[in-house]
């Protein structure tokens, strides 16, 4: 795809693959050294689920995560987004300020993983907050250590996702270990920074009692966590792994009850929490 296509309107949930494959290594490498362009799997307008208010959102690409239930499997591989100068995406996004100022809402950079494009990550966050615009990460947390402090203050709120607690079921889960997340909630609770902590509940793969409760109580030691979402698990995703050639392993897993998911936000509840 040219890197003029048009950014906006754009579905995450389409599949997208090979938008910039014709983006020679060099170019990828100086991209991701100095964060002049990033590469962005969709663009999409109007969403109250990523942050307060209404938002404005750039899924990126690249991933280092393999989430058994992720429902975007084509964002893991960065060259499947569209290349995207900076200033274009800055440019893209100042169109939407006042609208985002009065709907009391802002720009969340989620992806993928925005962290593994962190140059662009920060530019683009720091351009947005510059504007007045309210700015969140949502992030798995595993690159936190890239963001400086002073950058770390152009984030308004972090949407932080962890996925387990138990760390062999962690890394069955995602193919990563624990450990980063962990340190990087360690350090936005130092720090102060506002997180607004996310759940994907599967049933019989992280609805563990005993990992629930000990992911409430980190949460909640945390002293910065605003909110939980606890997100049920859904089979959205599932024809994207079918169209990649991918193994999907959860094809007969339901979603959680209602009951399930109460209990769940009981739990966090019971230390404290606000969640839903
Ligand atoms: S961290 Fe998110 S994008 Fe990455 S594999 Fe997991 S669910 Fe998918």
């Amino acid at each position: 795809m040219a890197i003029d296509a048009p950014l906006e309107g754009k579905n995450p949930f389409e599949l997208r693959v090979d938008l910039s494959k014709h983006v020679a290594e060099s170019v990828v490498k100086k991209a991701l050294e100095t964060g002049d362009m990033g590469f962005i799997h969709s663009f999409t307008t109007g969403s109250a689920v990523d942050g307060p208010g209404v938002r404005v959102v750039a899924w990126t690409a690249g991933c280092q995560f393999r989430c058994l239930y992720c429902h975007n499997p084509d964002t893991w591989n960065m060259m499947n987004g569209m290349a995207v100068p900076l200033d274009r995406a800055i440019g893209a996004l100042s169109k939407y300020r006042r609208g985002l100022q009065i709907m009391s809402g802002g720009f969340t950079l989620s992806g993928g993983e925005p962290l593994m494009q962190d140059r662009f990550a920060v530019r683009l966050l720091t351009a947005a907050k510059q504007m007045g615009i309210h700015t969140a990460l949502d992030t798995n947390g595993y690159l936190g250590e890239r963001l400086s402090d002073a950058e770390l203050e152009q984030v308004d709120l972090v949407l932080l996702d962890i996925k387990a607690w138990d760390r062999d079921r962690h890394l069955h889960l995602t193919g990563k270990e624990i450990g980063p997340t962990l340190d990087f909630a360690r350090r936005l609770g130092k720090r102060k920074r506002r997180i607004w902590l996310r759940y994907v509940l599967v049933p019989g793969l992280t609805d563990e009692d005993s990992d629930i409760k000990q992911i409430a109580a980190f949460a909640a030691d945390l002293g910065s966590v605003e909110r939980v979402d606890v997100l049920p698990f859904h089979q959205m995703g599932r024809h994207k792994w079918q169209k990649l050639g991918i193994k999907y392993t959860l094809d007969e897993v339901q979603p959680p009850t209602n009951a399930l998911v109460e209990r769940t936000c009981e739990q966090f509840r019971a230390v404290g929490l606000k969640a839903y």
